[in-house]
């Protein structure tokens, strides 16, 4: 790779969302050329990256031709156009993570044969090819209900996962090739986000804890650090950097965990990117996560991790009810509170429950910022 810090080195980023956006934000910081895969020529990257090409990142020609432009190519989504990809490592393109570790994460059942096979723990599951594969199974009583399906493929934000509980719920059963996995009863959802570079140095951000809006099934509040004992967090941590030498990933890496009632963890699912969880770190850290997937990237020193702060995160969902050109209410009454930092992705159209922004509070205790969630909660809103 050549020299990475230079105004002639060119980041290509695959897909422009949000993540992507903010990816840009901390390569600018480097002065790294930027340039930005994605459909539409309104995601939120499109506008603060130096070259934005519109295309689809899951098509051959279009991955094939926005790598060639580009020196490196990293990522902002699991599901892309691997064969595209292994031509350009072909070629000479640095892609990280690498293609084959992305293929693995891109598909929840090779993920979960994955955990299985290096003896990494995560909840007992069965693949199924199609639908009556599923209720064969269950005839035969080979699975028991309640169950958890998932679509092995594509699935996002709780979309393409399902609790099947009686008979009544089998006409919703996906079709398309799936996972089929035990409700867990557990105490809480965990996430630790981990890098590593080509060095083989890793480092962890500490662990963070995940509220779920129970309508919309999406992370609504994240809370860093989380509130498990020490042990815990060690189990934790310790669990996401085995997850990540044993792929020999490099990058950054997000593991989702299950904390059991019975004081387990049990590996969800991991998404090879920044991510959701880690949004806060951008405020309450001394590295951002944007800045350590590039610190991992591009083999540099991993940078600290160490919280600066306490610190809660809100996603700013569209308000159930609204759809159409977006308006954010309340903005000016949560900017005078001390500690509210809000990100507003830069979404043109609003609809129920999409992710428009996230807010991150800094608090001294977790207490503290937990009631200026509340605040921004109740009167920050997403409308038209
Ligand atoms: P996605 O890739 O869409 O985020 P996940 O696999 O993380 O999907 O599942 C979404 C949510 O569904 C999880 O965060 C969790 O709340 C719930 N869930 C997933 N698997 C299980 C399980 N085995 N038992 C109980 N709840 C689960």
């Amino acid at each position: 790779m050549e020299q990475p810090v230079s105004s002639d080195f060119k980041l290509g980023i695959i897909s422009g969302g949000q993540l992507g956006k903010l990816l840009v934000a901390a390569a600018n910081n480097w002065d790294i050329t930027t340039y930005v895969l994605d459909g539409s020529a309104s995601a939120p990257a499109s506008g603060v990256c130096n070259e934005f090409i519109q295309g689809s990142y899951l098509d051959y020609d279009d991955v094939l031709n926005f790598g060639r432009k580009v020196d490196a190519i990293t990522f902002e989504i699991e599901n892309v156009n691997i064969n595209a990809l292994r031509q350009l490592k072909e070629e000479g393109i640095t892609i990280l993570p690498d293609p084959d570790v992305l293929e693995l994460i891109s598909d929840k059942g090779t993920q979960k044969e994955f955990y299985e096979e290096n003896a990494l723990p995560s909840s007992p599951f069965r693949l199924f090819k199609d639908k009556e594969e599923v209720i064969d199974a269950i005839n035969n009583k080979e699975i028991k209900l309640p169950f958890v399906q998932k679509l092995r493929r594509m699935g996002y934000d709780g979309r393409g996962v399902q609790m099947i509980r009686t008979q009544s719920d089998f006409d919703k059963l996906f079709g398309a090739p799936s996972l089929i996995e035990e409700i867990v009863d557990m105490e809480k959802e965990i996430s630790v986000i981990v890098a590593r570079n080509k060095n083989g140095e890793t480092q962890s951000f500490p662990t963070v804890e995940m509220e779920f809006n129970p309508v919309a099934n999406l992370v609504e509040l994240l809370i860093s650090p989380a509130n498990i004992s020490e042990s815990i967090e060690k189990r934790a941590v310790e669990l996401a950097q085995s997850v990540i030498s044993k792929l020999d990933f490099i990058g950054l890496l997000a593991v989702e965990m299950f904390l059991t009632k019975d004081g387990n963890l049990l590996i969800n699912e991991i998404a090879p990117r920044t991510h959701n969880s880690g949004h806060h770190t951008i405020e309450s850290c001394i590295t951002s996560q944007y800045e350590q997937q590039l610190r991992s990237i591009l083999n540099f020193p991993l940078g600290s991790t160490a919280m600066q702060s306490p610190a809660i995160m809100l996603n700013l969902l569209g308000e159930p009810g609204y759809e159409g050109v977006v308006k954010y209410q309340g903005f000016e009454e949560c900017l005078k509170i001390e500690g509210v930092k809000i990100h507003i992705y830069g979404k043109a159209e609003t609809r129920p429950y999409r992710k428009m922004g996230h807010v991150t509070i800094l608090d001294q205790s977790i207490d503290g910022a937990r009631k200026k969630a509340n605040f921004v909660k109740e009167n920050l809103k997403v409308i038209t």
